[in-house]
C-alpha cells in the first residue's frame, strides 16, 4: 500500500518511519510512504499557507489553494488512494476503521494545523475525516502516524505471525487477556498454572475468560458490540 502524507512538518516522520515493523513492512516493499510539503504549493512569494477566519476569532486556517493543489499532486502519485483528514471534528478512528482502510488501494493523509483546514477542502477533496481521541493535538502529525502504524500492522505479511494481529485488542471486539513470560516467578507473582500446563484447550479457554474480565472491568461498552457465544456470556455471568 502506498501512503502520502500531506504535512507542514514533514520531518516529524523520519525518525518514526524508519524503524521496526514500519521499517521493514517498507523494507519487504509492502508499503510506501511519500511525503509531501505542503508549503511547497503556496502560491506567493512567502509561501503563505494560512488566514485568518472568515468571521473573526481566534488563530488562523489553512487556505485552501495550497492544499487543494498539494491534494491533487498526492493524486497524481497514488491515483485510487482515499482521502482521509486527521481532524478532532471526524469519525473516532478503531480497529474497524484501520481495517477498512486497509482495504483501500491506497492512502493520502491530510495533516491540520492552527485551526484546522477551509471546510471547502474537506467538502471537495476528502473522502473521510478521522480523529484519533476525544482530545485535541497541536497537528495531524501523529494522527496520521498512528494510522499508518495501526494499518500496516493489518497488512498481511507486515508482523512476524498473521496470529499476533487476529490476537490483538479490539480484533475480536475485546481486550486482549494478560501477557505473561519467563521467570514463572517475578516478585513474588507467579504466572497462572495454566498457562504452563501444555493444555491448549484449557489455556484458550482461560484467555478468552480473561479478556472477558478485562473488558467488562475497563471497557463495558465494547461487550454492547462484542460477538459473544452462550459460553461467552456464561463466563460474564459467573
Ligand atoms: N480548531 C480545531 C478544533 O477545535 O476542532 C483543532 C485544530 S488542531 C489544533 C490542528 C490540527 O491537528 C487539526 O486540523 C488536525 O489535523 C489535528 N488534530 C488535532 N486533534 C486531532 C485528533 N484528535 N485526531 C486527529 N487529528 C487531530
Amino acid at each position: 500500500m502506498r501512503f502520502d502524507i500531506l504535512t507542514l512538518f514533514p520531518e516529524m516522520f523520519r525518525g518514526p518511519f524508519e524503524e521496526s515493523i514500519i521499517r521493514r513492512a517498507q523494507d519487504k516493499g509492502l508499503i510506501s510512504i511519500g511525503l509531501h510539503q505542503i508549503r511547497a504549493y503556496a502560491l506567493d512569494k512567502h509561501h503563505t499557507v494560512d488566514d485568518a477566519p472568515y468571521g473573526g476569532g481566534a488563530g488562523m486556517v489553512m487556505k485552501p489553494e495550497p492544499l487543494a493543489a498539494c491534494i491533487e499532486h498526492a493524486r497524481r502519485c497514488n491515483p485510487k488512494a482515499l482521502v482521509v483528514a486527521a481532524c478532532p471534528t471526524g469519525e473516532r478512528f478503531s480497529q474497524r476503521v484501520a481495517a477498512e482502510l486497509s482495504e483501500a488501494a491506497g492512502l493520502i493523509i491530510l495533516c491540520g494545523r492552527y485551526e484546522g483546514i477551509d471546510e471547502r477542502v474537506r467538502k471537495l477533496l476528502v473522502d473521510r475525516s478521522i480523529s484519533i481521541g476525544d482530545y485535541v493535538l497541536s497537528g495531524g502529525e501523529l494522527a496520521a502516524m498512528v494510522m499508518v502504524d495501526a494499518v500496516t500492522r493489518l497488512l498481511p505479511g507486515a508482523l512476524g505471525s498473521e496470529e499476533s494481529a487476529r490476537s490483538d485488542s479490539f480484533s475480536d471486539g475485546l481486550l486482549e487477556y494478560p501477557q505473561y513470560t519467563r521467570p514463572p516467578r517475578f516478585r513474588d507473582l507467579a504466572v497462572p498454572d495454566v498457562l504452563l500446563s501444555g493444555d491448549h484447550a484449557r489455556i484458550g479457554q482461560w484467555r478468552r475468560r480473561e479478556a472477558l474480565r478485562r473488558t467488562l472491568a475497563i471497557r463495558p461498552d465494547l461487550l454492547r458490540e462484542a460477538d459473544l457465544s452462550a459460553a461467552d456470556r456464561h463466563m460474564l455471568a459467573e
